[in-house]
């Protein structure tokens, strides 16, 4: 091997040398459209299906290799060239298509822009830069995204070794290698100048600057920017910050996220674009937020607040773990060694820059979350379940000291998934056949997937069956390659795959092996799990795969857990794990088993995802009430594990829990698949899956998510940063100087009196006046909301689920009192308490909820008794 440092390399790329008649495939390959294009995915594998696999379904790779005589062939094939011709119209007229905002008449002000950070992307197999659940995500945000044409891109980091690849021991310990992912054999390609250099933009880290080079991928419409610091320029260990997703240690960490969140604003803005909105996807890209301030401070000549203020309102952040493992910390030091130098541009001291970070301000000791920052940032956050929305505002009441739990500023929105990309190809194709190719751009249509309805139960069925069947037909190849690379002995091999079905109760079990998500919940009763799978006439077999964090050892003894039991039990053949579960292994669990399970801790999974990829195409989940399914659960849909209880300790609820999942397999879940009619179909199991299709496929997809993010989220922001920045920011510049206003008066602000008429009940919706009288502190009525808050008592003497209700400002009574009138209405009957809150007024404050400016009446301070000791020593 000859290395540079032994010569000089020059370095020159080869193209595929294709005749022109092909040349439309390079412009296919090269977007990763063909991801959920069957049609285009078929061009490739007709062209050389061998190649298709060897290359990890890699069309840009497959181009560059493919052999002369095969090319021959294709050219001399004109039913071949009208199929490509065809898809590449289809590519344009997809692109071309009138975006769903226009057609909805939502007016955006011209030329807006969202961009969406994250730090991962999962679109295709091929290209290995996502881990799980949020790379997938991100990935499937930009395919809808592009089918609604919403004006969206995106940017992440080019992980030179992207995420690891995962193979067991034989003794069922995770392994790990990284291979070099070959840029030149990918769909993305550098973005260049005009004199033909890779742009660049640079970053300061402690002593030195860091050259970012900037790449780009196209995900249908959507650009995806990539940035990479892979460069010459920069020294060894900065040529490895963009080497691994989630790799290396916490400062690692740190300068990844200063490269994708400085780095990205200034590669945006590097190649002209301004972005009015940003969406952080997760906290890791949160610095962009100091970036944007930084230069909104210095383009205008702004303090820090009033910067924030501005970037704030076209801030989005979503949250996406309810486990405090899951969010980025930095020590104080270490976020003080990385941006000391940047502090001063931001008008701020280190500790200011720290404050950002930390739930309580005052806090010394709290270390610098990720999210935190985001969320001081972002005038718009939220959590991707309904569930999840309810623990992120447990999760972070602290930073809205005392405002109550509900209105928390943080709401949801529910994840989905792709359709067109999880779907198999087979069910893609009843429903073409009953709709027409129609549905496909409306796939959040409820009328649509209702279709399922039509489908004849013999016809879904066969459709099931094959999917079951070419799923263990690749469990079988595949088992059988890693086994061999583990070490095992052919009769093991055979005895191993030949105790596979094509026909039994197949449970698909496939997540990221952290210890929070239970994977060996199913091995509590060993003994009853053996009973289950080796039924005499209900036999069961489970398909397991995921990886654990390579740092996480209570993850990987899971998976070493389960593969012992396939090596010891008598029913071990039944319990079989898939390894490197990637997005390929999902695509064939998610689409060929019968029923998927998940057994997370309660609270713990923010959404999920996978098992919405299973109910799009018929596979039925059976999980615990957490995430997605707590909000999808119907007992036509699917089975739940448990009821929602909390349980006094972990093991107590593994028992229950475990338990309970026994019991559905055994007495419902077992029964129901096997019990077939005179033609042999499981009517009952098939009517389930047509309900699971109907009700859970026009929700739980990106089309109706991305709807809720541009429609909730984006749009809102975009109107209202573009309002404060109206001449030249001063709207933004208003709101800081009224909060610092607000702050200074708000510790004075104080309610005098309140009369209600409360003696004798109310009725339901009976009004009864009420009076209020307020000290507002040389504060004028319109710089406030004086507000009755009202709700059900519980035992504790709390208000529950309570709601505001302004009162209107009736005299001013001199010396900065005022009296405040309105009604006191209880919607319900019951026991219900009342308080009265003082909030910030005025159009611009209305929708935001500012940390610190709430107040209460509270209790009159009771009269202190004197310390004994002190009446004692006086005497
Ligand atoms: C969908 C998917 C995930 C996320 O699924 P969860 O249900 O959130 O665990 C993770 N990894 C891969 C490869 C996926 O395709």
């Amino acid at each position: 091997m000859l290395s540079p440092e032994h010569a000089r390399i020059r370095s020159f790329e080869v193209v595929p040398a294709l005749p022109d008649a092909l040349a439309p495939l390079i412009d296919i390959a090269n977007n990763i459209w063909w991801s959920w294009q069957p049609q285009a995915v078929d061009l490739f594998k007709r062209l050389d299906s061998e190649l298709w696999e060897s290359t990890g379904h890699n069309p840009v790779k497959l181009l560059g290799t493919v052999q002369q005589t095969k090319l021959d062939a294709a050219v001399n094939d004109p039913e071949f060239l009208h199929a490509i011709n065809t898809v590449k119209q289809d590519l344009e007229r997809d692109n071309a298509r009138t975006p769903w905002h226009i057609q909805s008449g939502h007016e955006l002000p011209e030329g807006s822009t969202v961009a969406y950070f994250c730090a991962e992307f999962g679109m295709a197999e091929c290209f290995n830069i996502y881990s799980g659940g949020l790379g997938c995500l991100a990935g499937d945000h930009l395919k809808s995204a592009s089918e609604l044409g919403i004006p969206l891109i995106a940017l992440g980091l080019l992980y030179r070794h992207g995420y690891f690849q995962q193979y067991l021991s034989a003794d069922g310990w995770q392994q790990e290698t990284t291979p070099d992912l070959d840029f030149a054999n990918l769909p993305v390609e550098q973005v260049k100048t005009a004199d033909g250099q890779q742009v660049t933009v640079h970053v300061d880290l402690p002593g030195r600057s860091v050259a970012v080079g900037l790449w780009k991928s196209t995900v249908g419409r959507i650009p995806l920017y990539l940035l990479d610091t892979n460069l010459e320029a920069n020294r060894p260990d900065d040529r490895a910050i963009t080497g691994q997703l989630y790799g290396g240690d916490m400062e690692t960490r740190i300068k990844q996220e200063i490269v994708l969140g400085i780095g990205g604003v200034r590669a945006l803005e590097a190649i002209g674009i301004r972005p009015d909105v940003c969406h952080m996807n997760e906290g890791h890209s949160a610095f962009l937020a100091l970036e944007r301030i930084r230069r909104l401070i210095e383009d205008h000549d702004l303090t820090f607040d009033e910067a924030r203020a501005q970037a704030a309102a076209s801030h989005v952040f979503t949250t996406h773990t309810p486990v405090p493992a899951g969010i980025d910390r930095f020590p104080s030091d270490m976020v003080k060694t990385y941006l000391q130098s940047f502090a001063p541009s931001l008008r701020l001291d280190m500790e200011g820059v720290l404050a950002l970070g930390r739930d309580d301000v005052s806090n010394k000791n709290e270390p610098f979350s990720m999210a935190t920052l985001a969320i001081r940032t972002s005038d718009a956050c939220n959590g991707v379940s309904k569930l999840h929305g309810v623990v992120s505002r447990d999760m972070w009441q602290a930073v809205w000291p005392h405002v109550p739990h509900e209105e928390v500023p943080i709401t949801h929105v529910t994840n989905g998934v792709h359709a067109r990309t999880w779907l198999c190809d087979e069910l893609l194709g009843l429903l073409n056949t009953q709709l027409g190719d129609h549905w496909r751009d409306h796939p959040a249509d409820h009328g649509i997937w209702d279709a399922i309805h039509r489908v004849s139960d013999e016809d879904l069925w066969k459709m099931h069956q094959n999917q079951r069947r070419s799923l263990m037909a690749w469990v079988r190849t595949t088992l059988t390659r890693q086994l061999a690379d583990r070490g095992v002995s052919l009769p093991k091999i055979k005895e191993c795959v030949d105790g596979l079905s094509d026909d039994a109760l197949t449970i698909g079990f496939a997540r990221r092996f952290a210890t929070y998500k239970r994977g060996n919940l199913i091995l509590r009763d060993a003994e009853r799990l053996k009973r289950i799978l080796m039924h005499a006439d209900r036999p069961v077999q489970i398909l397991i795969a995921g990886k654990a964090h390579p740092a996480d050892g209570g993850g990987k003894d899971l998976i070493r857990q389960l593969v012992h039991f396939g090596l010891e039990s008598e029913a071990g053949h039944k319990v079989v794990f898939i390894e490197n579960y990637d997005m390929h292994v999902a695509r064939h669990l998610v689409q060929g088993c019968d029923i998927w399970l998940n057994t997370p801790k309660r609270g713990m999974e923010a959404s999920g995802t996978s098992g919405m990829k299973a109910a799009i195409n018929g596979v039925l989940n059976c999980s615990i009430l957490d995430g997605w399914w707590d909000e999808a659960f119907e007992s036509e849909v699917g089975w739940a594990i448990g009821r929602r209880e909390n349980y006094p300790s972990q093991d107590i609820a593994d028992d229950i829990e475990s338990n309970s999942l026994y019991e559905l397999l055994e007495h419902q879940i077992g029964p129901l698949f096997y019990e077939r009619d005179e033609q042999g179909l499981p009517r009952e199991w098939i009517a389930r899956m047509k309900q699971c299709i109907a009700k859970l496929a026009p929700f739980f997809n990106t089309n109706r998510m991305v709807q809720q993010y541009a429609e909730e989220l984006y749009f809102p922001a975009l109107v209202r940063a573009h309002t404060l920045k109206q001449d030249d920011l001063s709207p933004a510049r208003d709101l800081a100087h009224q909060t610092t206003r607000l702050r200074h008066a708000w510790s004075k602000l104080a309610v005098t009196d309140v009369s209600a008429e409360t003696d004798s009940p109310l009725g339901v919706s009976e009004p009864r006046p009420l009076s209020v009288e307020v000290d507002l502190a040389g504060l004028s009525p319109e710089e406030v909301r004086v507000q009755v808050y009202i709700g059900e008592l519980d035992n504790d003497g709390r208000v529950a689920q309570g709601h505001a209700t302004n009162l209107g400002h009736h005299e001013s009574l001199g010396d900065g009192k005022h009296r405040y009138t309105g009604q006191l209405t209880a919607q319900g009957s019951g026991r219900h308490g009342f308080a009265i809150r003082i909030l910030p007024g005025g159009e611009l404050f209305e929708p935001l909820t500012i940390p610190g400016l709430i107040h209460w009446e509270t209790y009159a301070p009771k009269p202190k008794a004197e310390p004994a000791k002190a009446v004692a020593a006086a005497k």
